[in-house]
């Protein structure tokens, strides 16, 4: 569904991602892991296309997504969960999720809402509520509940973790894994590298904006070398 290949991209003079070739097929989960700046955000970004590839190609579905825009990209089908939620403070929880809809025909919104309360009951409960009021874990419920209402294609999420209570992760992590199959595929960026490799099908490890490394995740998730030498022992 998702194919990548020779991509390279960076900020200003720095190169970030050289060489980055990666596939993500459909019903597949695919996790990316690796250190600290090792370029997982940044290729996020480009497959978004909020930042421009300077060389390589994106292809998604068989038609080439390299250079188009991101709203473009989002027609297409891929919805990014950004690191650190990014919800807006100021609207309403419900007001938020209807952000995700802008492309969506108006008769479905009441049946897209619903799945996403159905996933997160929090959310309904909380519905009228402002989206600064949540706790982390349910800013995050509510950022994932912005792109599924996108019905995406793609679901690409960048460390979904981050800053959460154990509880909260162990519940989106739950939530993924029920989203697994059907037709769409999930992309998958983490710092906590066994929690992702244990959720995924398949995994790459990015190590200074190339692929180190790419295997089954359950291959990956078990072999501690792996894990010392990739990803710091900390995973
Ligand atoms: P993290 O988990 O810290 O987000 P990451 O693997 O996602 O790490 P990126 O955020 O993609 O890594 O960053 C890769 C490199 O690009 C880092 O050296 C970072 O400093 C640099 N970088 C990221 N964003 C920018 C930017 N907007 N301008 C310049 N350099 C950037």
């Amino acid at each position: 569904m998702l194919r990548i290949e020779g991509l390279c991209a960076g900020y200003g003079e720095i190169q970030v991602l050289t060489d980055v070739k990666l596939d993500v097929g459909r019903g597949e989960i695919v996790a990316i892991v690796g250190a600290n700046g090792a370029g997982k955000s940044t290729l996020l970004r480009t497959i978004m296309g909020s930042l421009a590839a300077r060389r390589g190609t994106v292809r998604f579905e068989d038609a080439s997504i390299s250079g188009l825009p991101a709203h473009r990209i989002a027609e297409r089908g891929i919805r990014l969960v950004p690191e650190g939620r990014r919800v807006f403070p100021n609207l309403s929880v419900e007001e938020n999720l209807l952000t995700g809809m802008y492309l969506a025909p108006r008769a479905e919104s009441a049946r897209r809402l619903q799945r996403v309360f159905a996933l997160f009951p929090v959310l309904a409960e909380r519905r009228r509520q402002l989206a600064s009021t949540l706790s982390g874990g349910q800013q995050q419920m509510l950022a994932l509940g912005r792109a599924l209402v996108g019905e995406p294609k793609l679901l690409m999420l960048d460390e979904p973790s981050l800053g959460l209570a154990p509880k909260a992760v162990e519940e989106i992590f739950l939530t993924l894994a029920e989203l697994r199959g059907v037709d769409s595929g999930i992309l998958l960026v983490e710092q906590n590298a066994r929690k992702a490799l244990a959720l995924a099908d398949r995994g790459y490890v990015l190590e200074q904006g190339r692929v180190a490394l790419e295997g089954r995740a359950s291959d990956l998730g078990s072999d501690e070398s792996v894990i010392n030498a990739y990803l710091g022992g900390n995973a």
